[in-house]
């Protein structure tokens, strides 16, 4: 009786811990356990990571010594007078500190991780750790909070992240410009040019995006509208005014600032089977069906999708695409999410 409860008391730790990344395959002398198994990360902040290390005696059957409070055998001691060893893969993420506590039965280690300022949402890493024989992983992913990027007036205070969230709640400084805004390099329908600029970035993966499409398919899309200035959404926002009164202009047309195509990464994008205009019929379009399922392996999202009204503040767009970077654009697809969801789930 007494075996048995044994036997099933070990397997059910080994069950746990081998869920946990620790593996210690030949000649188990020890165990690695990273807790969490998965951190989310704020950019600009730190956040701790537990690494617990624990003898495990070989001799005959494991027996976990550290829950037995046994004393580990000379021999399994000996690999084991240096501390781990712990890296982090991504350059953006430092480890502050890692001060591991020696015990007859393990090693347990506090560590503080922090994740730059300039870590995009959807970015990641791990963290190894390599001791004796054993070696075990952390996953890190980094998620902004946009609420920590905004300031008392709704003006957001990331304009030049990848990632900044712009909505009809959060506000672009009206003296921001794009640091890096080009002339894109693909077919354009519009004269007035300051719309046919991008950021590189946005840019460079509108290029690919649009070759594939040629490429794969033979399809042929063009770029409507890019970057727009404060400037140019004041006077249409006062045009607007002018045309229809003030109250009427504040329900059709964007308060200026609130225009994601302030940020220079968001494109309006059309082709030949729909006249170059923005239309809905674009998204029953073959063109406007691969664009839906491909954008994101070049970092775009369909920013504004059908049936999302209600979170996004815009009716559906199938034209509006907004660059992410690919890990994150590829994230919000597959997790079906518009970009305000992504941050709340
Ligand atoms: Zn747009």
């Amino acid at each position: 009786m007494k075996i048995i409860s044994k036997t099933l008391r070990l397997s059910a730790f080994f069950i746990l811990f081998s869920t946990l990344f620790s593996s210690c395959a030949d000649g188990r002398t020890a165990m690695l356990v990273f807790n969490p198994q998965e951190t989310e990360l704020e950019p600009g902040l730190t956040s701790e990571i537990t690494l617990t290390a624990i003898f495990v005696d070989t001799d005959s059957e494991p027996k976990i010594l550290s829950t037995d409070i046994q004393k580990p055998g000379k021999a399994h001691l000996k690999q084991f007078t240096d501390p781990p060893v712990i890296t982090v893969s991504n350059p953006g993420l430092k480890i502050l500190s890692a001060e591991p506590v020696v015990s007859g039965t393990g090693i347990k280690a506090g560590i503080i991780i922090l994740a730059s300022k300039e870590l995009i949402s959807g970015s990641s890493g791990t963290i190894t750790a390599n001791w004796g024989n054993c070696s075990a992983e952390t996953a890190l992913k980094i998620k902004k909070n946009p609420l920590s990027c905004i300031d008392s007036d709704g003006v957001v205070t990331d304009p030049a992240a990848y990632d900044v969230l712009v909505n009809k709640q959060r506000r672009m400084p009206a003296d921001y410009v794009p640091p890096d805004l080009v002339r894109v390099e693909v077919p354009t329908i519009l004269s007035f040019d300051e719309v046919n600029h991008l950021r590189q970035a946005a840019s460079d993966a509108l290029n690919e995006m649009f070759a594939a499409a040629r490429t794969e398919k033979g399809y042929e899309l063009l770029a409507r509208s890019g970057y727009r200035s404060y400037k140019t959404q004041v006077m249409l926002y006062d045009l607007n005014v002018r045309e229809y009164g003030e109250e009427q202009a504040a329900r059709i047309s964007a308060q200026p600032g609130t225009s994601e195509h302030m940020t220079g990464l968001a494109m309006d994008i059309s082709s030949p089977e729909v006249n170059y205009q923005l239309t809905k019929a674009f998204g029953e379009t073959e063109q406007g069906l691969w664009v839906a399922a491909n954008a994101h392996r070049f970092g775009f999202i369909i920013r504004y999708p059908e049936g999302k009204e209600d979170i996004t503040g815009y009716d559906y767009e199938p034209w509006h695409l907004r660059w992410l970077g690919p890990e994150l654009a590829e994230e919000i697809y597959t997790r079906n999410l518009t970009f305000e969801e992504y941050f709340l789930n």
